[in-house]
């Protein structure tokens, strides 16, 4: 690692203790959120997938109503296309969602026996899923970390603080592997929702109330509150 990574990882690990404690009292993102009410696996995997692009304010109800029947891929399975589609408004790009999720659910009864595989290569083969997603669910979900899931708040704000410098959300997972203990590879990802969603907005963030402010470089920050 070179020194520059050191002091990235100086600070990355810095800021996590802080929003350790000050994201206590904050709301919590939806994949949090439904491993604390004790969801399947499956139903995390459809609200990862419902939420790309969506806020959790948009999603979350939308899912616990389509939880309320819907907790295997056979029952997902017998709601038609059109009809879940209109479940899942106004979820972005409803209808694509609803396809893929048929689809990924079909998958899962054929190859997987009905359960939601357990590793990323088998995670990455089904439909709609991507690299974000599968971070998510084998982190949040089942406690493993084979890579860190990366969504336009940890992209945004780790990019921001200065620990990294990417264009793209790949490459912003494979820097961030670089630098962050894995131990902290499952928790960056809420930390930095909570605080994309609370104080470091995509558009004038908060600078002024920001409790990492002295680890952060504002790259790229012009305009601040
Ligand atoms: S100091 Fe500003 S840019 Fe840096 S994390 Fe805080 S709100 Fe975001």
């Amino acid at each position: 690692m070179s020194s520059q990574e050191q002091s990235a990882r100086t600070r990355a690990v810095a800021v996590i203790r802080v929003l350790r404690r000050e994201t206590a009292a904050l709301p919590k993102p939806m994949g949090t959120t439904m491993v604390f009410e004790r969801r399947t696996l499956f139903q995390l995997l459809v609200a990862t997938i419902c939420s790309a692009q969506t806020r959790d304010v948009v999603t979350y109800p939308v899912m616990r109503r389509l939880f309320r029947t819907v907790r295997t891929p056979k029952e997902l399975i017998a709601i038609s296309e059109d009809a879940l589609a209109q479940q899942l408004y106004p979820i972005s790009y409803y209808r694509t969602k609803a396809k893929h999720l048929r689809a990924m659910s079909h998958m899962l009864i054929d190859q997987f026996d009905g359960q939601v595989p357990t590793t990323m290569a088998e995670l990455l083969t089904l439909s709609g899923v991507g690299r974000k997603t599968a971070n998510l669910v084998l982190g949040e979900g089942m406690g493993q970390s084979e890579g860190i899931c990366v969504d336009t708040h940890v992209h945004r704000i780790s990019n921001r603080l200065g620990v990294i410098r990417t264009k793209t959300r790949a490459a912003t997972e494979r820097a961030l592997m670089r630098i962050l203990p894995k131990k902290y590879w499952t928790l960056w990802n809420p930390l930095l929702v909570m605080w994309g969603q609370n104080i470091c907005a995509p558009i004038s963030p908060k600078c002024s109330q920001c409790a990492i402010r002295p680890w952060c470089a504002r790259r790229g920050v012009t305009v601040s509150r």
